[in-house]
């Protein structure tokens, strides 16, 4: 069952897109007050901004700040990754920091027995490095997202021929116990934008999964990235506490460029983004009935209620700042929530409260602006004929999941 009984929501059909499809909404499955808490979540993967990437002050992993010098830093990392406890550094090591970022051997040595040890080592290096640089320089967390979630997959077919290996590589339990497999049925029908990637991406991607066990890059399809990339984009949230950060660097890039998480409280604020597969059913609303808290100062989000939900609602939260700052007009604060909206998620918001502010010009002026049509957001050819009524394919039984491996 997806999402598991204990975070009291279900995901239904909703309305139906500008194709026509019906779109996946998440549900709650009882009544709650305001400022309850409906589930919290576990991310998928995770990334520090990467300006905070290598500083030493918040940890790689669950993306806590790390009191000056309480920091465990491993001796070789080519991302500069630190971690606030030890666990942090196993689990992240496991999932994917020593596939993508380090010279430990990829294999444990009762399966590697001395095959790929160091003869990949200084290929390897580079390979990393190679990788490191491209999304450092960049400053943009969609392709290390994006990279860590392949990583992922890989690693837990791994961990599957190792007997008797730890479940640090286990999945968030998202789905109920035994299940895990559906969360990637799940994540299929999840909607994405169309990402851009970069030519030399992928090969990258695949030669540090080579240099690290020969056979590996299979995994990195090209196709299959530029989709995880596009989903990555659209449903990333944007991790913030304690009232967020003032100092991210802005953005050089034009606006339409720009990378946006979802987040009511500014991407500017936040530390890191993480990916949660029952989260991103979560539909935007200028006038939302939940918000993602991070009250744990870490990337675990807590669904907390903002208005009174009954059984059967809805749940929306805000993807961005909906709030009228201090320098604007009313007018020019929906403009710029409007326009975020478009840039980030290609769609023209039609929430309650959208509806009842504009105004019919508004609405032909911004298309003209905006370039945005009604919703550009899609979803997968398989989710399609989920949508138009087709039966759900049963999850595979067996050990490898076919939509994982390359094809
Ligand atoms: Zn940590
Ligand atoms: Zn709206």
């Amino acid at each position: 069952m997806f999402p598991a009984k204990n975070m009291k929501v279900s995901v239904q059909d909703g309305p139906v897109d500008a194709k026509g499809l019906k779109r996946k909404v998440l549900v709650a499955e009882q009544d709650f007050a305001v400022g309850d808490v409906i589930y919290k979540e576990e991310p998928v993967v995770a990334t520090l901004d990467l300006d905070l990437e290598g500083k030493g002050t918040h940890c790689s992993y669950c993306l806590r700040h790390i009191q000056k010098g309480m920091a465990i830093k491993p001796e070789v990392d080519r991302l500069g990754s630190v971690y606030c406890s030890k666990d942090c550094q196993v689990k992240a090591n496991v999932q994917s920091q020593k596939l993508l970022f380090s010279t430990e051997p990829y294999l444990p040595p009762e399966l590697d027995a001395g095959i790929v040890g160091e003869q990949n080592a200084e290929a390897r290096e580079k390979a990393q490095s190679e990788l490191a640089n491209f999304v450092t320089s960049r400053g943009k967390s969609t392709p290390l997202l994006a990279a860590r979630f392949v990583a992922r997959q890989v690693a837990l077919e791994t961990v599957k021929m190792i007997p008797g290996q730890s479940d640090h590589a286990a999945l968030p339990k998202v789905c109920e116990e035994g299940n895990d497999y559906g969360l990637y049925d799940h994540i299929e029908r999840l909607r994405f934008v169309e990402a851009t990637v970069d030519e030399n991406e992928v090969n990258m991607l695949r030669e540090v999964f080579k240099t690290a066990l020969p056979g590996l890059e299979t995994a990195v399809n090209e196709e299959q990235y530029n989709l995880w990339k596009g989903k990555m984009l659209y449903n990333v949230f944007g991790v913030c506490y304690n009232g967020g950060r003032d100092d991210k660097p802005p953005s050089t890039e034009r606006p339409e460029d720009q990378e946006r998480t979802r987040t009511p409280y500014g991407t500017s604020k936040q530390v890191g983004s993480g990916f949660y597969p029952v989260s991103a059913y979560l539909r935007h609303s200028c006038s939302p009935t939940a918000r993602p808290s991070f009250s744990t100062g870490t990337s675990e989000l807590h669904l907390v209620a903002s208005t009174p939900i009954k059984k059967g609602d809805e749940l929306t939260v805000s993807y961005v700042d909906t709030a009228q700052h201090p320098d604007e007009s009313a007018d020019d604060a929906r403009r710029r929530r409007r326009q975020e909206l478009a840039r980030g998620w290609r769609f023209k918001c039609e929430c309650a409260r959208c509806l009842e502010e504009l105004q019919t010009a508004d609405v032909a002026a911004e298309l003209a602006e905006f370039g945005v049509e009604r919703d550009e957001s899609k979803v997968e050819r398989t989710a399609e004929r989920l949508a138009q009524g087709a039966a759900f394919p049963a999850a595979p039984t067996g050990a490898a999941d076919a939509s994982m491996g390359p094809d």
